[in-house]
């Protein structure tokens, strides 16, 4: 980021950052397919691998399309610094293995992302224990601190039911326990929600959601302060490789592009669609940050500028009700996916949260009759009726 630059706007920045034009005079960002990179002399050679002068060696190190993505990402957060992963969960690894050592103390939401919650599990055989605590029980976080915690991991608002942390409480509680504070803002990206702004010291991002936002390709991302990025964590990424494609890069920053107005444009219609379900008579709760009605509705305000595109709401019935609800549909895709301009429609009972125990999942809040919604970008009206032709499927099932 060139900090000497006037200050400009995200939806700028979103467009514009990074693509520092080559001599061939390209407008659209260049894609550079290449593992390695020749060297005009050894000496040159010598100095890059010395560290002594800037530059391209390998794609495990870096890669100048990656680059683009990263320095937009970063200037759309704020931040520093932004290191692409393959995935959002290579970013979470890279996270814990940069950062933490056998004998230190995790503290983590108990409403993470199936694989998050495995992920940390996996990490019990490295030494490294994570105490799960309801992401907004303030208390329960710093209950749950040890001489040894060294970091808190959350994602807000949670998947499914929308519960939020509240990002400047949690990271004073991380600070005063000597713990770093990492958020997963995949469902929020940058463009609703800035958590380093708030006291966060890293974001981590699944680019698979939002940032691509039309299903193409897996990706993930690290941002925060050069200093805790720079070090451990980019060793880590740069020695065992879980490296962004260079390929997948060029589709993400095409992503950036148009994230200020695909966040908009999916807030706005799960607003709308959220305020319609409450009036439906065969729904009985509907979870969503931005209603009037969620009980947290002011820290949704204050931390989040509009609620993204998620929703579920709990069907009047169960299982059955809700298989023919889903099944209903003409439109959306049974899928577990989310954050694409097509709206996916998931039963996260028997989908993403099937794993866990029945007890487990009661304690999650994930019943029988509970159904997401990641709500797209097509025609706010032909979802409405496809959610009708649910309605209609659930009445004639009693
Ligand atoms: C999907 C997701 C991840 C994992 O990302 P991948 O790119 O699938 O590895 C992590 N966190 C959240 C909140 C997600 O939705």
């Amino acid at each position: 980021m060139d900090k000497d630059k006037e200050p400009r706007q995200r939806e700028t920045e979103a467009v514009r950052a990074g693509h520092h034009r080559t001599a061939e005079g390209e407008h659209s960002e260049p894609l550079f397919i290449t593992s390695s990179y020749v060297f005009a002399n050894a000496e040159e050679a010598a100095a890059r691998f010395a560290g002594r002068e800037r530059g391209n060696i390998y794609s495990r190190n870096g890669n100048p399309t990656v680059r683009i993505f990263e320095e937009r990402l970063a200037a759309l957060e704020g931040a520093e610094r932004a290191l692409a992963t393959a995935s959002g969960m290579s970013a979470i690894l890279a996270v814990c293995l940069g950062l933490l050592r056998a004998g230190d103390h995790i503290v983590a939401s108990q409403s993470l992302f199936g694989p998050t919650v495995a992920l940390l599990q996996m990490l019990a055989r490295f030494g490294i224990d994570t105490t799960f605590v309801a992401l907004d029980d303030v208390d329960a976080w710093r209950r749950a601190c040890t001489k040894h915690t060294r970091l808190f991991f959350l994602e807000t608002p949670s998947n499914p039911l929308s519960v939020l942390g509240d990002i400047v409480a949690l990271a004073d509680v991380a600070h005063a326990a000597g713990a770093r504070l990492v958020v997963d803002n995949s469902f929020c990206t940058p463009i609703l929600q800035q958590p380093l702004a708030l006291g966060a010291d890293l974001v981590i991002h699944s680019a698979t959601k939002y940032i691509d936002g039309q299903g193409r390709g897996l990706g993930g991302a690290i941002v925060g302060s050069e200093a805790l990025i720079g070090g451990d964590i980019f060793l880590f990424v740069r020695t065992a490789g879980p490296v962004m494609s260079p390929f997948n890069a060029w589709i993400f920053l095409k992503g950036l592009e148009t994230l200020p107005l695909r966040m908009e444009a999916h807030s706005a219609r799960a607003l709308s669609l959220s305020l319609w379900l409450e009036d439906q008579p065969l729904v009985e709760e509907v979870f969503y940050s931005h209603l009037p009605s969620h009980p947290q509705y002011a820290l949704a305000r204050a931390q989040q500028s509009a609620g993204g595109g998620v929703l579920a709401f709990r069907l009047r019935g169960g299982r059955k009700e809700a298989f023919a609800f889903i099944d209903a549909s003409r439109i959306m895709s049974i899928t577990a996916n989310l954050g694409d301009t097509k709206t996916t429609i998931t039963h996260p009972a028997t989908t993403t949260h099937g794993r866990l125990t029945p007890e487990a999942r009661a304690a999650a809040g994930v019943g029988d009759e509970l159904i997401r919604i990641s709500v797209g970008l097509e025609s706010l009206e032909d979802l409405k009726r496809d959610l009708e032709g649910g309605f209609a499927a659930v009445r004639a099932c009693g």
